[in-house]
């Protein structure tokens, strides 16, 4: 059965300076399964940041509803922002935002500090994390030492740290080149399959082809949606660990749960 993650009814922003009002969304509905892979593009301008700070908690609409995994962020009072940020939303930035003077490890153990896990079980989970962006063998590396693909795939196991139920994108490889982007675009299309919830803002339409579903905003309005994919579940293109049985690209040649060779 099909389950929205998001959803967002009639949603309106409008920003209100000294005598000046900007609309940046009016009248925005969107509904995004659980598991699917949605990418955004549209004009400078044109609500993108908005969308993403209210899917992301960093605000609240002017108008209508934002329902994030089954909590009304309109209806939230502004003090209860955080905590369901730091519990449904995991974001990655085109510029990755890590901690220079954090090794990647303690970067990806960085947000599970607010929860009340062990610091035994936080290291655990930071390095099964980086294992599975497969960058296990750089854990005790700072930033500065790795490289630009590197460092994001570092931000994408920081933004899983916490289970998110959705991960935001925000120009993930706006500052990567256009091979080491398309890997970081296929490695968030593998946690898609995996059932994670992603939302990617890009300007490529390369990057962008790779979601489910394309959406087209102008004007504060979706103007166009293209579908492409299915829901992971009826994917041809899933394929079953022959040891653990968890779901998996054809991409693999090792399995990222319990490392058996494919
Ligand atoms: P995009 O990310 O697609 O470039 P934005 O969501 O940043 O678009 O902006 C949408 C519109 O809202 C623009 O006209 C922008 O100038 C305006 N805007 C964005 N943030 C603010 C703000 N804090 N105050 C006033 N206007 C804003
Ligand atoms: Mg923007």
């Amino acid at each position: 059965m099909s389950e929205n993650v998001v959803e967002l009814r009639d949603v309106s922003k409008v920003y209100r300076g000294e005598g000046t009002e900007v609309i940046a969304l009016s009248g925005l509905n969107l509904q995004v399964e659980r598991g699917r892979f949605v990418s955004i593009m549209g004009p400078s301008g044109c609500g993108k940041t908005t969308l993403l700070n209210l899917l992301g908690a960093l605000d609240k609409p002017s108008t209508g509803e934002v329902i994030l995994d089954g909590v009304d962020i309109s209806k939230a009072r502004e003090g209860d922002l955080p905590k369901i940020r730091a519990e449904k939303v995991g974001f990655v930035f085109q510029s990755f935002n890590l901690l220079p003077t954090l090794t990647a490890l303690e970067n990806v153990e960085l947000p599970m500090e607010r929860g009340r896990v062990p610091k035994k079980e936080r290291r655990k989970r930071a390095l099964e994390l980086l294992k599975s962006v497969g960058l296990a063998k750089k854990a005790e590396s700072k930033p500065t030492k790795l490289s630009a693909g590197e460092q994001q795939r570092v931000a994408i196991a920081r933004a899983l740290a916490n289970n998110p139920a959705i991960i935001l994108a925000d120009e993930p490889t706006g500052n990567l080149d256009s091979k080491t982007g398309l890997k970081i675009v296929k490695l968030l299309r593998r946690l898609s399959i995996q059932g994670r919830t992603i939302l990617m803002v890009t300007h490529d339409r390369q990057m962008a082809s790779l979601g489910d579903t394309m959406h087209f905003l102008k004007d504060g309005k979706v103007l166009k949606k293209e579908k492409k994919g299915t829901l992971a579940a009826d994917r041809k293109d899933v394929s079953l660990c022959p040891q653990c049985n968890k779901e998996l690209s054809p991409d693999f040649i090792v399995c990222p749960y319990c490392g058996t060779g494919l």
